[in-house]
């Protein structure tokens, strides 16, 4: 038991339990395939743990994460409880297993498989073969800043940009860990002409790349970062940035790949804890028909396999085993031509198994 590798499944609302059932298939499979020795488990989170617990974070979950090395959320929410009181909400569940384990860093890779070039809002050679990484500070900045909220006796409200220099050393190491497995070529995004917090964290960024000679840092302005990655977003390999940039920069670049649905997502804690989890959310407009693209499920454990167990062979499997089935023409409607033959959520899961079974 000492030894095992424990990973808490939490399949949550909406297509969350669809595309998690695939994914635990393909854990149990890895686990026969690599004899990694996983231990298994699943929990309630979100709306589905509201209804039976009347608690959207359950303490048994909670147990059952900090047992855990890695966890894979489905996801959460739903038009059935958008009327419950904040505290109650499904998505307070997914904010306080991330603060409960201190996941401050956030990383979304936006890959382009060449398989899905025409669904891409830009044309072909601007995105075939794109894959670029960003990583964002998830913890600190403007969103938790303090103080916060009206401004008692004026007519005014206010927010706190604030970092420290130990929040990004720490979000700093991870990018420049990851830059080092790649390219070697990162690029910090901040708004230092303007802001203070930026000029800082550009300070600290440069100081901290001595230490990794290997890679090449350079730094770019966010609002030029947020042009170029629409104008030409092969040139970047890894971006790194505070979390209200990297919030909005991250989506851009999942737009830029064309499907939500494909986009698989890692935060770490400094233990290499992680919380991998598909970019999309609960989908309650597809929930229950098998129409879910569970690709993004599936690329979510590869990640898992990739940063938290160190098993970079197995996420490449994995990864080329999502490709070969798309290089089949194999299609969930989402990613899907008007008038193409496509899978559901069970039959594209069971062709990714099956070529994962035979590579
Ligand atoms: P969404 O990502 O759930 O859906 C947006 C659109 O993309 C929908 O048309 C949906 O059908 C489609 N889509 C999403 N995932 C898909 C998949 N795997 N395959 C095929 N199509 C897919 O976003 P939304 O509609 O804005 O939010 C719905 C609910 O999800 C809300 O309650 C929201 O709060 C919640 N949400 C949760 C998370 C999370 O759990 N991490 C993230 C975002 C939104």
């Amino acid at each position: 038991m000492k030894n095992k590798k424990r990973i808490l499944i939490l399949p949550g609302d909406g297509i969350g339990p669809e595309v998690s059932s695939i994914a635990k298939e393909l854990l149990i499979l890895l686990d026969q395939k690599y004899s990694l020795d996983l231990d298994i488990s699943e929990g309630l989170i979100g709306g589905k743990a509201y209804d039976e617990t009347g608690d959207p974070l359950p303490k048994e979950t909670l147990n059952m994460a900090r047992d855990s090395h890695a966890i894979l959320l489905g996801a959460v929410g739903g038009p059935k409880w958008d009327d419950l009181p904040s505290q109650k909400r499904p998505e307070k569940g997914l904010l306080g297993i991330r603060s409960e384990f201190d996941f401050f860093a956030n990383l979304r890779p936006a890959i382009l498989s060449k398989e899905l070039v025409s669904a891409s809002s830009l044309k072909n050679e601007k995105v075939s073969d794109l894959d670029l990484l960003i990583v964002r500070e998830l913890t600190g900045g403007i969103y938790f800043g303090e103080p916060r909220g009206e401004v008692e006796g004026s007519d005014e409200v206010l927010n706190t940009m604030i970092y420290s220099r130990k929040e990004i050393i720490r979000i700093g190491r991870v990018a420049f860990e990851a830059a080092k497995g790649r390219k070697g070529e990162l690029c910090s995004v901040d708004k230092a002409n303007v802001l203070e917090v930026s000029s800082f964290w550009r300070e600290v960024m440069t100081e901290l790349s001595s230490d990794y000679p290997e890679v090449n840092l350079s730094h770019m302005l966010v609002d030029n970062a947020a042009m170029q990655l629409v104008r030409e977003p092969k040139q970047f390999d890894v971006m790194v940035t505070g979390n209200l940039f990297g919030d909005i920069l991250s989506d851009v670049a999942a737009m830029l790949t064309g499907s939500i649905g494909m986009l698989p997502s890692a935060s770490l804690n400094k233990t290499k804890k992680g919380l991998y989890e598909p970019v999309h959310g609960s989908a309650p407009d597809i929930a229950g028909e098998n129409k879910a693209n569970p690709l993004a499920s599936i690329l979510s454990v590869a990640m898992m396999m990739r940063y938290t167990f160190e098993k970079d062979e197995i996420a490449l499997s994995i990864e080329k085993a999502v490709e070969l089935v798309l290089a089949e023409g194999e299609r969930t409607q989402d990613i899907a031509k008007e008038n193409e033959t496509t899978l559901g959520t069970r039959e594209m899961g069971r062709k990714v198994l099956l070529t994962m079974e035979s590579i």
